[in-house]
This record gives C-alpha cells, sequence and structure tokens, in this order.
C-alpha cells in the first residue's frame, strides 16, 4: 500500500511553515527590538497566510463560504500587511489609501461571489491578482530605499525574489483564464496548484529569510556607528578619534608627510552652563561641531574628545596651514556669536616621537598656555 498525499496535506503543510515563521518574527520583535512595527505587521501577515491556507485545507462539502471566500479574503489582507510592513521598514509613507482604492473591489466582488463553483474561477483570478499587484507595488515603492541602505545585491535578491513571485502570480490567474470554467482552486490539487504551493513556500522561506538578514545588518550599522560615534554631535569619539590618530601617525611615519593636531577647547563654557542651562551648553557644542566639520577638508578628521575638548586630525597639513585653519575657525566662532570664544593648541608630528599621543600631549601642553595667556587665543608648539 502506497501512501497518498491529499492536496490538503500540502497546505496544512504550507501554513503551517507560515505560522512558524510567523513566530520567528513575534520572538525577533520582541529580542531585537528594532524596526518592531514592521516585524509586527510581518507576523500578522504570516500568520494569517497560515490562517488563510488552513481554511483553504477545509473545503468540501457543503462549500461553506467561510472556507472558499473567507480563506481568499484573508490572503489578500495579508498581502497587504505585508506591503504595509515592508514600507514601513523601509521608512517610507504608507499606501493605505491606494491599497484601500484598489483593494475595496475586489474584497467587496469576493466577499459577494458566493462560495459555489460557478463563480470560484472569478474568486481565483481576483484573489492572485490582487496579491501580484500588491507584491509588485511592494517592489516599486522599496527598490531604491532597499538599494540606498543595504546595496545593490540585497534590492536585486527582493526584488527578483519578488516579482518572481508577482509573475508566478499572474501566469496562475492566466492558466485559471485559460481553464474556465473549471476552478483551478488551490485544494484541487494537480501541476498548477502544487506549483502555487512551491511559490508560497519558497516565497515565505526567502521573504524571513531576506529580511532578517537586513534587519541583521540594519542592527550592526546601528551599532558599528554608536560604538565610533559621539551621541551629542555625530562627531567621531574619543576612541574613534585616537584610532584614526594612530592611522594618520602611522602613514607620517612610512612616507614622511607632515601630520598636525588642533586641539580646540571651549572657553568658559561653565560659564555657559551656570547661567543659560545645561541645554544651552549642548546646543552651542552641536553648532561647534558642525562648524568644525564645514570648515575642515574632506580628508582632516574631527572629534570630540569628551566635554568642551575637540581634536581636529589634518593629514599632509604643515604648521602654516595649521595655524591658519585655526586662525579661520577661532574668527568664525567669534562671528557666528556662538556666545563663546575658544582656544586651540596646534602640535605637528615629529621625528622623535615616540608614539601618536605625544603629538596630542605637545597640543594640549600649547592649549594650556593659550588658556594661560588670556584664551581666545591659538598657541603653536614650538
Ligand atoms: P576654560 O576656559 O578654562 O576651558 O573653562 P571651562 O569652563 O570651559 O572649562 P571647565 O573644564 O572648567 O568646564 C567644562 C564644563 O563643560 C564643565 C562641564 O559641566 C561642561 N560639560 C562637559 N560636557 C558637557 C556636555 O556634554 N554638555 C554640556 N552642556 N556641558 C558639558
Ligand atoms: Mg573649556
Ligand atoms: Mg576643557
Amino acid at each position: 500500500m502506497t501512501a497518498q498525499l491529499h492536496p490538503t496535506h500540502l497546505l496544512w503543510l504550507v501554513a503551517f511553515q507560515m505560522a512558524l515563521h510567523a513566530l520567528v518574527w513575534v520572538g525577533a520583535g520582541l529580542l531585537l527590538r528594532e524596526s518592531r512595527r514592521a516585524v509586527a505587521h510581518w507576523a500578522v501577515f504570516l500568520l494569517l497566510m497560515g490562517a488563510g491556507l488552513m481554511l483553504a485545507a477545509q473545503r468540501g462539502d457543503p462549500r461553506l463560504w467561510l472556507h472558499f471566500n473567507g480563506a481568499n479574503l484573508v490572503t489578500i489582507v495579508a498581502f497587504a500587511l505585508m506591503r504595509r510592513g515592508t514600507e514601513s521598514f523601509m521608512g517610507l509613507p504608507r499606501h493605505d489609501a491606494e491599497q484601500l482604492a484598489v483593494l475595496t473591489p475586489v474584497v467587496a466582488l469576493i466577499a459577494l461571489a458566493g462560495p459555489g463553483e460557478s463563480t470560484a474561477p472569478l474568486r481565483v483570478v481576483a484573489a492572485y491578482l490582487a496579491q501580484a499587484f500588491i507584491m509588485l507595488r511592494t517592489m516599486g515603492t522599496i527598490h531604491r530605499a532597499l538599494r540606498q541602505e543595504f546595496g545593490r545585491t540585497e534590492m536585486l535578491a527582493v526584488v527578483v525574489s519578488g516579482s518572481a513571485i508577482a509573475v508566478s502570480l499572474v501566469l496562475l490567474a492566466a492558466h485559471q483564464v485559460v481553464t474556465w470554467p473549471r476552478p483551478a482552486e488551490m485544494q484541487t490539487g494537480g501541476p498548477v496548484n502544487f506549483w502555487l504551493m512551491v511559490v508560497y513556500l519558497a516565497g515565505s522561506s526567502l521573504f524571513s529569510f531576506m529580511f532578517m538578514v537586513m534587519l541583521t545588518q540594519r542592527l550592526v550599522a546601528h551599532l558599528r556607528r554608536a560604538s565610533v560615534r559621539d551621541p551629542l554631535t555625530g562627531l567621531y569619539n574619543r576612541r574613534a578619534i585616537a584610532e584614526a590618530l594612530e592611522r594618520q601617525w602611522l602613514r607620517h611615519r612610512r612616507g614622511q608627510q607632515p601630520l598636525a593636531v588642533l586641539l580646540i577647547d571651549i572657553d568658559d563654557f561653565k560659564r555657559i552652563n551656570d547661567t543659560l542651562g545645561h541645554a544651552a551648553g549642548d546646543s552651542v557644542l552641536m553648532h561647534l561641531s558642525s562648524l568644525l566639520q564645514r570648515h575642515v577638508r574632506a580628508e582632516d578628521i574631527v572629534g570630540r574628545m569628551g566635554g568642551e575638548e575637540f581634536l581636529l586630525v589634518l593629514p599632509d597639513t604643515l604648521s602654516a596651514q595649521a595655524l591658519s585653519l585655526a586662525e579661520r575657525l577661532r574668527a568664525l566662532v567669534r562671528a557666528e556669536a556662538l556666545g563663546t570664544t575658544i582656544s586651540i593648541g596646534i602640535a605637528l608630528a615629529r621625528a622623535d616621537d615616540e608614539q601618536a599621543e605625544s603629538v596630542v600631549a605637545r597640543a594640549d601642553a600649547a592649549l594650556y598656555r593659550a588658556k594661560e595667556g588670556g584664551r581666545n587665543r591659538i598657541e603653536l608648539d614650538a
């Protein structure tokens, strides 16, 4: 005796797999706490897909509305949520109005068609075309943002898979048109419906896998940024600027190119905090940071050492150039009326420097002299 695989067994199997993927997304939402709106949408999307397939798996005699029309409607709603979640994941505006306008007539048609065999081909075509439409529109709205955030490979992987699914759905609809009036509903089995199950199975696996990878990439990018950037100013933090200095210093040692550093400290900053409040102090720090970034060359590196102290690493820079940049910055800070002035210590890498920090130590000594000399001044390490 050979075991027979009934078409509905396949439906149960795929439904079960979708439910599992939904659980994975619920877990991801709870554990990763990243892009949670999108993740919640995807969990419900996969759950509804599973529910739709489970309803379809129970189709039989008598033909119940819930098992026929209900199953169609649930999968369309699932696809609509998939699009909503995916656009939210990419930070794109919602297209609820468009989805409502296009899908309401389709949903009404399927809801009112009745579960009978005579209207089955109409429901099948309407359901597949609605799904294909949503899939294609999703690909259309997300591909640019996908490429921007994750790159070409990720964008192509998503768009090619999504479009393949949409094309399959259109072909299935075309097949139903050709075989009209014989219903090609998914519980009836046969090679065409076997193909539909393959598309759903592969589609949901690919979907979950690809977006889980992208969610992880996004997390890694956030963490990487957080580990090198100062949260208030967005400048390199102390560790990152020290690493950048080290790289430039090694380069200087190898090639003998000049290397200069500027240590900048806001004058009487404590007074700003004390008189105007901490928020005003923060705002001065942000303004100064943006000023520094705007007025250095692309190859210069700006970092916040801590408090109100900033380090500029200037590759291929001689003392005269460093001095003129420092003078320009000092004048700009005064001109922009940040309510404060800055003092700057300048040092250049020397052949007898044992390590990169020696250069900063000499800039710090120069800065100290600038403060001693009355502030709003520049001192160059002799
Ligand atoms: P000097 O001219 O000698 O540099 O005097 P100063 O007041 O600028 O220097 P001091 O080191 O005495 O004070 C620095 C102040 O910077 C003290 C601290 O509360 C404040 N500060 C450090 N980090 C931050 C920050 O992130 N935001 C704000 N608003 N204030 C900060
Ligand atoms: Mg200060
Ligand atoms: Mg200071």
